[in-house]
Order: C-alpha cells, then sequence, then structure tokens
C-alpha cells in the first residue's frame, strides 16, 4: 500500500540507536510506515502520495514537555511582557498603549521589568503607575523574584493600607520619611493584591487556554504533561479535546486531590488526551528552604526543611495513584525527601513506573537505589540555572552542592531524565531546555552532548510515562508525531540552539502548520 504522506532529502536524526541517522520518512494514517534513504522508500510513494522535499533540514521525533502548566500560560500570553522596558518612561508607554484596549474595570497585569534595566535605577512607584493608568486596577510582577509594583487603584481594590498587617515572609515597602505604601509588594506579600484579581471567567479561560495550546504547537511539542493546578482546568481540557483544539497529545497530571474528579474526562482517543499522573508533594523547594535535607542547610543550622507528606501518608497516596491506574508524579526535592519516596516505592509491587519531579538533592547511596528502581526523574533545565542566578548552591548546601541536579552522573549511572520548561515560571521551549543541559552554566561539570540533550526531550520524555513504544523516536510503527526543524541541534554552537525555527510539526500524521 502507498503511503500518504513522504518527506524526501531531509536530515532525520531518529534517537534509535539501531538507525541513528536516516534521509526520508513515510507515513501512513496516524503511523510512521518507513525509515530510510529515498531511495528505500520509493516503493512506498504512490499517485495519492504527497511528497515533500526539505531539502535538508532536520527531522526529529516529535518532542515532548514533561512539566507545562498549559492553563496557566494561557493567562500568561495575555500579561504585557515589560522585558524589553529600558526605563520608566518607556514602560509608561507600554502601559499607554495597553490601557487603550482596556475596559476600564479590568486588571491590567504585566511582567518582566526589572530596575537595573533602568536609565532611573530605581524601583517603581504607584505614582509612576497611577501617572498614565489612573482607573484600571495594575499589577506588574518583576523579572525572576516575587516582587510586584502596583497601582492606588490596586491599592485601593486589595484594600490594603499603611495599617495593613505583613504577612510571614513577606514585605510591603513604605517610604521611610512619610510612611506611605510605595506601591512595591514583597515575596508572601504579593497575594494581598494578587488574590484581588478576579479568576478569569470559563469561556476567557477556554480561549487563553487554546491560544496556549496553539503557541506550543508553534514551538515544535507534539506532547505535554499538562500539570493542572486548579480544578477549573478540567472542563478546560474537556471542551478543548472535544472541539479538536488540543493539537498535541496530552497526558493530564493532577494533584490527587483532584483525581477522583479528574478520571471522569471522557477521551475519544487515549494517545491524544489521557489523565496519566496524579502529583503527590513530599517537601517544598529549595529556593525557600523547604526541602526536607537530612542535614540543615548550610546558610540556616536551624533549619533542615519540611517534610509535607509523612511516610505513611506518601505511602497511601502512592497506593490510591497506583489503584487509579495512574502514574505517582512525585515531587521530591530534598535527599530527606528522596530518600523516604524510595522507600516506598521500593516496598512498592513492581510494575509502576516512578517518576520524581526534580530529585535535586542526591548523593551516591540515592543514586544506586534510582538506578535499581528504574525512577525516572525529571528536571526542567531553565529553572535550575535561573535559580543559581538568585541564590547560592555552595552557601545553602556546602559540600552538598556538588550533588545538586547531577543530571550528567544520572545518565552515566543509567538513570532515565526527561525534560520539561515549567512553563510559564520560563520560557516554553524544548530547544531552550536542550541548550540549558548542554552549556549549564551553573555547574559545567554536569554538560551533556547535545544527543543527550535531544533524547531527554523525546524518548526519555517518553519513557517517563510509559509511551517509549508508541512515541519519543523515529521507527516504523510508531506514531507519526515530527518536529522539523531549519537546523540541526548538534550542528550549530550551544549557544545557539535556542535559536533554531520550529517549521512545522507532523501529529498523529496530519502536518500543522506552525503558529508564530
Ligand atoms: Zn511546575
Amino acid at each position: 500500500m502507498s503511503a500518504d504522506l513522504a518527506f524526501i532529502n531531509t536530515n532525520i536524526k531518529t534517537i534509535n540507536p539501531q538507525m541513528p541517522f536516516a534521509q526520508a520518512i513515510t507515513i501512513t494514517k496516524d503511523r510512521i510506515t518507513k525509515v530510510g534513504t529515498n531511495k528505500e522508500i520509493e516503493s512506498l510513494i504512490g499517485e495519492n502520495t504527497v511528497v515533500l522535499d526539505l531539502e535538508g533540514k532536520t527531522i526529529l521525533p516529535g518532542l515532548i514537555d514533561t512539566h507545562i502548566h498549559v492553563a496557566d500560560y494561557g493567562r500568561c500570553l495575555l500579561w504585557l511582557d515589560l522585558t524589553s522596558a529600558k526605563s520608566i518612561a518607556e514602560l509608561q508607554a507600554m502601559l499607554k498603549e495597553k490601557v487603550k484596549q482596556t475596559k476600564s474595570d479590568k486588571w491590567i497585569v504585566g511582567q518582566g521589568w526589572n530596575e537595573t534595566r533602568f536609565k532611573e535605577a530605581r524601583m517603581l512607584t504607584s505614582e509612576d503607575l497611577d501617572e498614565v493608568v489612573p482607573d484600571n486596577p495594575v499589577i506588574l510582577y518583576r523579572e525572576a523574584a516575587m516582587i510586584c509594583a502596583v497601582n492606588t487603584k490596586a491599592l485601593a481594590l486589595s484594600g490594603v493600607t499603611e495599617q495593613s498587617a505583613v504577612p510571614k515572609d513577606g514585605e510591603i515597602d513604605k517610604n521611610p520619611d512619610t510612611g506611605k505604601l510605595t506601591g512595591i509588594f514583597r515575596d508572601t506579600a504579593t497575594t494581598l493584591v494578587w488574590q484581588a484579581v478576579p479568576e478569569p471567567t470559563e469561556a476567557e479561560l477556554l480561549e487563553t487556554t487554546a491560544y496556549a495550546c496553539q503557541k506550543i504547537s508553534a514551538a515544535g511539542i507534539t506532547s505535554v504533561d499538562w500539570i493542572v493546578i486548579s480544578e477549573n482546568e478540567l472542563p478546560i481540557i474537556q471542551k478543548l479535546h472535544e472541539q479538536g483544539r488540543l493539537t498535541f497529545r496530552v497526558n493530564v497530571v493532577v494533584p490527587e486531590a483532584l483525581l477522583e474528579k479528574a478520571v471522569s474526562l471522557r477521551t475519544v482517543d487515549s494517545s491524544v488526551l489521557r489523565v496519566g499522573g496524579a502529583l503527590i508533594v513530599v517537601d517544598g523547594y529549595l529556593d525557600s528552604k523547604e526541602a526536607a535535607l537530612v542535614e540543615p542547610y548550610s546558610d540556616e543550622t536551624s533549619n533542615s526543611g519540611k517534610m509535607y507528606l509523612s511516610e505513611e501518608a506518601l505511602k497511601a497516596s502512592v497506593k490510591m495513584a497506583i489503584r487509579a491506574g495512574v502514574q505517582p508524579v512525585i515531587h521530591a526535592m530534598g535527599d530527606k525527601a528522596i530518600d523516604a519516596t524510595l522507600r516506598v516505592i521500593e516496598q512498592s509491587p513492581q510494575g509502576t513506573r516512578f517518576r520524581i519531579e526534580q530529585a535535586a538533592v542526591l548523593n551516591k547511596g540515592l543514586l544506586e537505589r534510582l538506578r535499581v528502581q528504574d525512577v525516572v526523574i525529571s528536571v526542567q533545565p531553565k529553572v535550575i540555572s535561573t535559580e543559581f542566578t538568585v541564590w547560592s548552591a555552595k552557601e545553602r548546601l556546602g559540600e552538598r552542592a556538588k550533588w545538586l541536579h547531577p543530571i550528567k552522573t544520572l545518565l552515566d549511572a543509567g538513570v532515565v531524565v526527561a525534560g520539561g520548561s515549567d512553563c510559564p515560571m520560563e520560557p516554553l521551549s524544548a530547544l531552550l531546555g536542550m541548550q540549558e543541559l548542554a552549556l549549564r552554566p551553573s555547574d559545567p561539570t554536569q554538560r551533556l552532548s547535545v544527543e543527550d540533550a535531544m533524547r531527554i526531550y523525546t524518548f526519555d520524555a517518553a519513557y517517563c510515562s510509559g509511551e517509549e513504544a508508541t512515541k519519543g523516536s523515529i521507527e516504523a510503527g510508531k506514531l507519526a508525531d515530527l518536529t522539523i526543524l531549519s537546523s540541526d541541534p548538534t550542528g550549530v554552537k550551544p549557544d545557539k540552539i535556542k535559536d533554531i525555527a520550529v517549521d512545522f510539526v507532523v501529529v498523529n500524521g496530519k502536518i500543522l502548520v506552525a503558529i508564530t
């Protein structure tokens, strides 16, 4: 039988060690039918085959993002991007434009300003914002930190005054001379204003999430592990699926508390949409020193972090996920949390593919146990790089910093590592993730080859969700999900990988034209 679609004269990186490279590929319906040279696929080209000459472009297996918050990303796409503002005046001009397109009672939310880039070299104030936006409430988040600037209207709606109590681990800035609020909120105090921003309506959320889906396809992603944060995402996922607007495969991962509600999601094709995981959070983040450590933090010797779950509770949660037929997706960051997680895994019946989000602070013993149990480690490489511009691993962890996200060491030991973006916390881009893995600015000893980095976003990401038999490499019989790139990631300087253009993607055998 002749194929529906054929790509010839391409540079195919198959991520299949049996045949790493190929020149041509054929697709029939939703499957790859042949991979080889132009000559080898000739016999499958018939009258009705659409043949595309890709003139040397690179094809990778469809890229997979194992950790993305799609609905949140959609909301953020509507935010005003302030990263290019080089002065407060420039930022004010951007706000002025935005206010023209915004109804008078609607909030204006923005992100990405940074006073170190401003000509004026100072923080924003509520007066700066009031000057250009007196009527709409405004909240603008600073880059790479939990700091926001708000205007007077936003202060009024949130009910915060000079007399308001400051929440633990937060700060509300006041003018030292007058005692008046400056409009700057820090850390936990930022939620005082954020909670006054109304939740989007279901119709708004549907449209913003659909927009996020277009962006995800444009970034070359053909499968995601959609980490659900709030219950109101479930009907959105259902609707987008029914309306045919999910342009990539979705493995839904929900907080364990939402598992029962999520399993009622109806799917017409479980290879396109399925509920695949329950998120179980064992400890907090290193950033806020809530990752649970065996020994205390080096920069705060009375603090060893926090276990959010006892080992018994963790065991019960894991059992519940397995009983519901989904993967336990376990957030464990500190060595103490990872040790407890491994003990539960070691006592669980065989046959479940376990996955740990982060597994940040390791040691030799933990590494060996991860290998023996075949636990997949899910990492978000850009998050790792950004973190170490904010705090010092050496100061916080001392000698343990050597074992912080030791991705190369994990691969060398045979532990599978899968990659995600954590978008919208960090930009949506698997290519950027590969670049971070290859450059590893925070720890050059853990740099990966570009080939390994590509596997982390393809085959290993499919392995992470137990779908490696159908996805993750370019082989006859597998689902026809492909990402077509203008250049080969192994053929450019590592710091240019993120700039490679995604030409288009193929999902389920169909060409999707990328929307930029
Ligand atoms: Zn996340």
